[in-house]
């Protein structure tokens, strides 16, 4: 045999025996590398504590009621400053935000745009989360429009024998059963101005606008600034004036956004499968969003930094979809532009224009 061949044997025998011992030995050596996550996952007990000064978004659930691998219900993360908001918790919620390495400890306080199922059915989940890593002696403070009390007596009611089972098993210590669940902290839109704000201080403030999703009011955006960043989150809503006035020269705009071309490929989908009724809703819902190309307009006019669409309708299975989804969007809108998945990052530094996109640092 040549020298050369040997050598290529000898080496192809020793790969075979070290996979061979990787494999048998693969529960000792998986459980080092769990330990290591696990290990990175925890080791700050305050993560917002590395991040820069400024404006953060991560997102917790960039999808819809549409099962999507990548996208979980809505829910988007805000971290201003040391403070950390959550505006709408959608199925995964709670997931998405340890899965990011935040704290849910140190949610301040939790925002509903309204009360379509997809924005708050990881309420529940996240109030616990909330309540047992944070030791809370103080529900979470839940701001929404009319209809909050109903939505959250709810929850609270569900949870009752489990928050009964964490204070037995847990002690009250840990889980005080006075700082269980949310309090509403229900606003109301003046209706000459469609627009409240909700917290005003020297560097932060959260205001809340209505935007234009009927049969289902009231429905709401919010607005955010913390020192010299701003963003606005669309809510969901059909193509909004409110929206393009609140963008006025803001760094990012969160905007929802269906696809009537690939939403019709599902409803002809269930239409031929002889489920009429989803095929109907599949026609419904695109009369109370906005598309890609309305959402860019109105980010193009209102001179936006950046738009992220979040809340995606239909699922996009296959990333060589987006272009379909996008249509002419990126031709509307010239600026940074990008379809949100799960776990998407985007930091707005204090005292600078940069827009950082990518994931969580
Ligand atoms: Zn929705
Ligand atoms: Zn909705």
């Amino acid at each position: 045999m040549q020298r050369r061949a040997k050598t290529v044997l000898w080496i192809g025998v020793l790969l075979a025996v070290a996979a061979a011992a990787a494999w048998w030995q693969r529960a000792p050596i998986t459980v080092a590398l769990m330990t290591r996550q696990v290990n990175a996952m925890t080791a700050a007990a305050d993560p917002l504590a590395a991040l820069p000064d400024g404006l953060h978004v991560g997102l917790c659930g960039a999808g819809s009621p549409f099962p999507d691998d990548q996208r979980s219900g809505p829910c988007t993360a805000v971290v201003a400053g040391r403070r950390l908001f959550i505006f709408d918790a959608g199925s995964g919620a709670g997931r998405n935000i340890a899965r990011m390495r935040l704290n849910a400890g140190q949610i301040e306080a939790l925002f509903l745009t309204h009360y379509h199922s997809d924005h708050i059915d990881g309420l529940g989940e996240l109030m616990l989360q909330r309540w047992i890593q944070r030791t809370s002696k103080e529900p979470l403070p839940v701001h929404g429009p009319a209809g909050l009390e109903k939505v959250l007596e709810g929850f609270n009611d569900a949870y009752t024998l489990d928050k009964g089972y964490r204070t037995a098993h847990h002690g009250a210590a840990v889980a005080p059963s006075e700082g269980f669940g949310g309090t509403p902290r229900t606003f109301e839109l003046p209706a000459a101005t469609g627009r409240k704000v909700l917290l005003a201080e020297p560097d932060l403030e959260i205001v809340a606008f209505a935007v234009d999703h009927g049969p289902v009011h009231p429905a709401v955006g919010y607005r955010i600034r913390y020192k010299d960043r701003s963003l606005v989150i669309s809510g969901d809503t059909r193509k909004s004036a409110a929206v393009a006035r609140e963008s006025q020269g803001v760094d990012l705009l969160l905007h929802e956004a269906l696809s009537p071309q690939l939403l019709a490929i599902l409803g002809q989908g269930f239409s031929q499968a002889g489920r009429p009724s989803l095929a109907k809703v599949m026609h419904d819902v695109v009369n109370y969003h906005t598309t890609p190309e309305e959402a860019a307009e109105i980010a193009r006019a209102a001179g936006v930094k950046a738009l992220v669409f979040n809340h995606i309708v239909p699922p996009l299975p296959l990333s060589g979809l987006d272009p379909a989804f996008l249509q002419r969007a990126a031709t509307i809108y010239t600026g940074p532009l990008r379809i949100g998945v799960d776990g998407d990052w985007i930091t707005l530094a204090a005292g600078s224009t940069s827009v950082g996109m990518g994931k969580r640092p």
